[in-house]
């Protein structure tokens, strides 16, 4: 069973986009973040795959720097011992504050945890697609975008990107470039599947 995972930040709005992706109504969203240990696993009718949703990573208020690291830990083990069964890996960040988070995290002995997990993913050979989420709160979106883009090392403009880069807006179910950019893995892999 083929299986996409979803990363981001706590309020980031991941479970508003798990609850559209799925068209699942009972999850409840705004819950206690860092609280997931284990990876929840849902099917999305008509496809054979299914949609893990993984603890929000970095900053989670309320939750002690140990219970971080080891939720950090947790998630990296799991994409490490799942990376040949994952499809796609789907970041999502919050387009109104990413690029704000990523500059006040970088340094020079501080990778941002956004920046870390979308190379951390390539790297294990897992496509990512950059959810960007909130794109109603944002103003200026191409030259957001673009920033996001020059931040995790792709060169702007992010029109190049659009199947990395997929601004949506969650809260109003507003997922198309999502899903169109999940497509040309979907597509890939069937084909892969023929061949
Ligand atoms: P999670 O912690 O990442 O699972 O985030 P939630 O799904 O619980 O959402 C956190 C907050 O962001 C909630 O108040 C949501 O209503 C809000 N939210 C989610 N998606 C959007 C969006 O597209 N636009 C705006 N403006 N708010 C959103």
């Amino acid at each position: 069973c083929q299986e996409v995972v979803l990363v981001g930040r706590s309020n980031v709005g991941k479970s508003t986009l798990m609850r559209e992706l799925t068209g699942h109504s009972k999850f409840t969203t705004g819950k206690k973040p860092g609280v997931t240990r284990q990876p929840n696993h849902f099917d999305w009718s008509g496809e054979k795959f299914m949609f893990t949703d993984l603890p929000g990573f970095g900053f989670m208020s309320g939750v002690e720097e140990h219970r971080r690291e080891e939720i950090k830990t947790d998630i990296v083990r799991y994409l490490e011992s799942n990376a040949d069964d994952i499809l796609a890996g789907v970041l999502v960040v919050d387009g109104k504050s990413v690029v704000d988070i990523i500059d006040r995290h970088s340094g020079p002995d501080e990778i941002p945890h956004d920046v870390e997990m979308f190379h951390f993913l390539r790297e294990l050979g897992v496509p990512v697609v950059v959810a960007v989420n909130k794109m109603d709160k944002v103003d200026d979106k191409d030259e957001r975008l673009d920033e996001l883009c020059d931040r995790l090392g792709l060169m702007p403009p992010w029109k190049q990107w659009s199947d990395v880069i997929a601004p949506i807006c969650a809260k109003r179910g507003s997922i198309d470039p999502l899903y169109e950019s999940l497509q040309t893995y979907f597509h890939e892999q069937k084909r892969d599947d023929l061949l």
